[in-house]
């Protein structure tokens, strides 16, 4: 990418998250210096422990909710649980990340003049009431359930982001993100494309809520981060939000019997009660990321479960399977 100086020293907050450690690994590739910073609530050693003997990648454990002053280039804020099961395990720390590590991350891109990028998410469309969505529909979230601590500090952040540029004229960029997956998830967060991967290749039932009839479009993370760093390097006038996911849309029914196939397993589907304010449809429309990044996904659902399901393959053959209950 052209105007990208070897020397650019980038901030990934969240960086040993699933996504942030991608990030950090296609940055490190492009050329930039890297400052990971992470309190390894959700993130893993694991992820980045390649990158630790990199020359230009650095390493800090820290909770973003308290100050940090660093000097920086850019900002991309992936900082923030996002699997249902972690950021409902300590909800006040959830919105507090949105909010005060929004608050903070962007005290600082104001301080030091560096462009800040915010992982957003689909969840501020809630369970929508507008099919496939659009940037400018405004959602229906559920402000007092199970799951507003993400979906509310998630909306609540970009709120920041934009009162931001306006009072301080900080170069933002959002970026509402579809569910994602790939290598590097982590096996027991509960998400689904790991759940079932994970319990197909042991054999076990594949847990299915509801009656699987919901529907999501997952975007392989290759692809994923590409938008990330093309959102990154438009025009300070472009801000987002812009939707960053595939639209390829399926049942979670149709998922369960694709990894099953996929992976030649013999488990069962076993139904579980589908939990609350689960949304019940969700697919992105990415017109405006097709005209302003020239990004659209490459990586088709069926390659991205197998590349997925090689990565949890080498994993539970490790001889001390951890992490996986
Ligand atoms: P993840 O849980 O794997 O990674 C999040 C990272 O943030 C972890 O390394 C965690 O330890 C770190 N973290 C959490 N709280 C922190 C704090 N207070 N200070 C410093 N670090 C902290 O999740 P992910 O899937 O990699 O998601 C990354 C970002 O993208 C999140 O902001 C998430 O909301 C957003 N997002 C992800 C998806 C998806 O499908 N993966 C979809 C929409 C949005
Ligand atoms: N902040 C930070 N790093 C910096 C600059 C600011 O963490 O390099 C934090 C700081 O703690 C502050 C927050 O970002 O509370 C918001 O900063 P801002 O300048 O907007 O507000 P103020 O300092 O006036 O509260
Ligand atoms: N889901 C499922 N079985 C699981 C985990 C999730 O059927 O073991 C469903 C869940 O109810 C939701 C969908 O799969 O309808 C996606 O769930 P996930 O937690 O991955 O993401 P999100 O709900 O945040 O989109």
């Amino acid at each position: 990418m052209e105007g990208y100086g070897l020397q650019r020293r980038i901030l990934v907050t969240g960086g040993a998250g699933f996504l942030g450690s991608h990030l950090c690994e296609a940055l490190l590739a492009r050329g930039n210096e890297v400052l990971c910073v992470d309190n390894f609530f959700t993130g893993a050693l694991d992820h980045v422990t390649r990158l630790r003997s990199h020359p230009r990648f650095e390493l800090m454990r820290h909770d973003i909710t308290f100050p940090l002053y660093v000097e920086t280039d850019q900002i991309y804020n992936l900082a923030c649980p996002a699997s249902p099961m972690h950021y409902q395990f300590d909800p006040v720390q959830t919105t507090k990340v949105s909010v005060h590590g929004s608050i903070n991350m962007l005290g600082l891109a104001k301080r030091v003049k560096a462009p800040i990028l915010q992982a957003s998410t689909s969840e501020v469309y809630g369970d929508p009431a507008e099919h496939p969505q659009r940037e400018g529909y405004w959602g229906h979230v559920n402000p007092i359930g199970p799951r507003s601590c993400y979906d509310e500090g998630k909306r609540c952040a970009e709120t920041l982001f934009f009162d931001y540029r306006r009072q301080h004229g900080v170069r933002i960029k959002v970026a509402r993100i579809f569910n994602t997956y790939g290598p590097h998830m982590h096996p027991n967060d509960g998400r689904v494309v790991s759940n079932f991967i994970v319990q197909a290749l042991r054999g076990r039932p594949i847990t299915l809520f509801g009656d699987g009839t919901q529907t999501r479009s997952f975007c392989y993370v290759a692809d994923l981060i590409d938008g990330l760093m093309r959102l990154m390097d438009t025009p300070d006038d472009f801000t987002g939000p812009v939707n960053l996911g595939n639209p390829t849309e399926l049942t979670m029914r149709e998922l369960a019997q694709r990894i099953i196939a996929l992976t030649g397993s013999r488990s069962p589907i076993e139904y579980r009660p589908l939990p609350a304010d689960d949304p019940r449809q969700r697919q992105p429309d990415i017109t405006l990321a097709r005209s302003a990044l020239g990004w659209e996904p490459r990586v088709g659902l069926d390659e991205g479960l197998r590349r997925t399901i090689d990565y949890f393959d080498g994993l539970l053959r490790q001889p001390e399977p951890v992490l996986i209950a």
